[in-house]
């Protein structure tokens, strides 16, 4: 027996024995199996995922897995291919181990929307994990996997990233792929990395990355290096003085101390307002809405599956409603119109302020993970996600770090960049790490 199997059986025995519940599927047989083909490989033994164990969110497809969104709409559904990403990290000599649990249609920030019930927190148990990537985050906490791939429409990936203290990274909309994602809202959407460091984030998204021709928003992008000190001397690093305001004390003191790394370095940092913070969460909600009821209407039980709205849960069906009604040609011009005005003075002004820095740094998550099962309504959750859909709504590429704890409980730094300088992003995510 290799060293893969080995490994693989670990992790089998390691999930086998959790109770966090991070993951909807895995083929133990399978994977076995899969892990013995890849040792007696030799095309792939010198490629850079070679051996990677890798753990898959419900909504990416791959052939064979039950490809469910967490949503009873999907229970049944057995994905028949594997999507661009899954095809390019197979290609690299990774291997996926299984699917993990989110927020149904990945349609949340707890994780606790799944109708596989909810994942908790491998750092502090009776606390969510975060979402919605929120298995493919807690299994990379709990070294149920190597690394993992996750989601990220308005914070999907950074958000459980901060929480279960991991790397996440959302690349620059058009970087990764969506082929084979089931979309939540496709002008948001984009897959990325879950991982123990950075450097295993950079090199994933390597991997995953490219123009793909079944997915025409994607461009191709090259090689992303590991730079040297010296190619990152005089960076300059800015902070949303609105960004630390929204808050907890205790988060921005954690992030102030953080930022103390860049000033060691020797990197000038200075403090920046963006005023627009306020139109956030309408703009990125109202979008989301619209964008998911179409997403929806495929999902109408005749190909595949329920029809979504009898079986789906509250939340999800909050969307397809209020998503309904803005999308009648009556409320176009009033809502969604507005919000795409919105959309595009926010990215404006968040691109004048990249002009005169290298990367605007900041909390991820203004709050602590709540305890699970505690009652929050729809607008304290979407609260959580302040800080994470600007990068979304602007196309800019975002990382979140460690950067320290609270009773415990992880607290990440997020890093935004300037859209497709996701290379840039991903070194200053080394450096702060090689230095905390
Ligand atoms: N929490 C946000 C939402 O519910 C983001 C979800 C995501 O990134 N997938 O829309």
């Amino acid at each position: 027996m290799g060293h893969i199997v080995e490994k693989v059986q670990e992790y089998l025995e390691r999930i086998e024995r959790s109770s966090i519940n991070a993951y909807i599927q895995v083929d133990r047989e399978r994977v076995l199996k899969e892990a013995e083909n890849l040792e007696k490989n030799e095309k792939l033994k010198k490629r850079p995922l070679y051996g990677k164990v890798i753990a898959v969110k419900s909504n990416i497809n791959v052939r064979g897995y039950l490809i469910s969104c967490a949503s009873k709409t999907l229970e049944n559904y057995i994905s028949p291919y594997d999507a661009t990403v899954i095809k390019r990290i197979r290609s690299q000599g990774g291997l996926i181990i299984g699917m993990t649990n989110m927020d149904e249609f990945a349609c949340g920030s707890s994780g606790e929307t799944s109708y596989y019930g909810p994942t908790k927190n491998p750092r502090a148990e009776d606390r969510i994990p975060g979402g919605s990537s929120s298995g493919s985050a807690a299994a990379v906490s709990a070294h149920l996997c190597d690394m993992a791939l996750g989601s990220d429409t308005g914070g999907s990936i950074r958000n459980p990233a901060s929480h279960c203290g991991v790397v996440g990274f959302k690349p620059s909309y058009g970087v990764v792929s969506r082929q084979g994602l089931c979309d939540l809202a496709m002008s948001f959407d984009q897959i990325g990395p879950l991982t123990g460091n950075a450097r295993d984030a950079l090199l994933l998204t390597n991997v995953i990355k490219g123009r793909d021709i079944s997915d025409s928003t994607t461009v191709d992008t090259p090689e992303f290096k590991i730079w040297n000190k010296e190619e990152m001397k005089n960076f300059k690093i800015g902070v949303i003085k609105e960004f630390m305001e929204v808050s907890d004390e205790k988060i921005r003191e954690r992030v102030e101390r953080a930022i103390e790394i860049f000033r060691d370095l020797n990197w000038e940092v200075v403090e920046l307002s963006y005023r627009y913070i306020d139109l956030a969460l309408p703009t990125y909600y109202l979008i989301n809405y619209v964008e998911f009821f179409s997403a929806t209407r495929r999902y109408d039980g005749r190909r595949y599956g329920y029809p979504i709205e009898e079986v789906c849960g509250e939340e999800v069906l909050r969307r397809i409603m209020i998503g309904r009604h803005i999308s009648k040609k009556e409320y176009s011009g009033k809502y969604y119109k507005r919000a795409l005005q919105a959309r595009r003075m926010m990215k404006k002004e968040m691109l004048k302020l990249f002009k005169d820095v290298d990367a605007i740094v900041s909390p991820t998550v203004p709050k602590l993970p709540h305890k699970i099962g505690e009652k929050l309504t729809p607008m304290e959750m979407y609260a959580y996600d302040v800080l994470t859909v600007p990068a979304n709504l602007c196309g800019m590429c975002a990382g979140v770090v460690r950067c320290g704890e609270i009773n415990g409980i992880p607290v990440g730094l997020q890093i935004m960049g300037k859209p497709f300088e996701d290379e840039k992003i991903l070194n200053i995510m080394i450096q702060f790490e090689e230095n905390f």
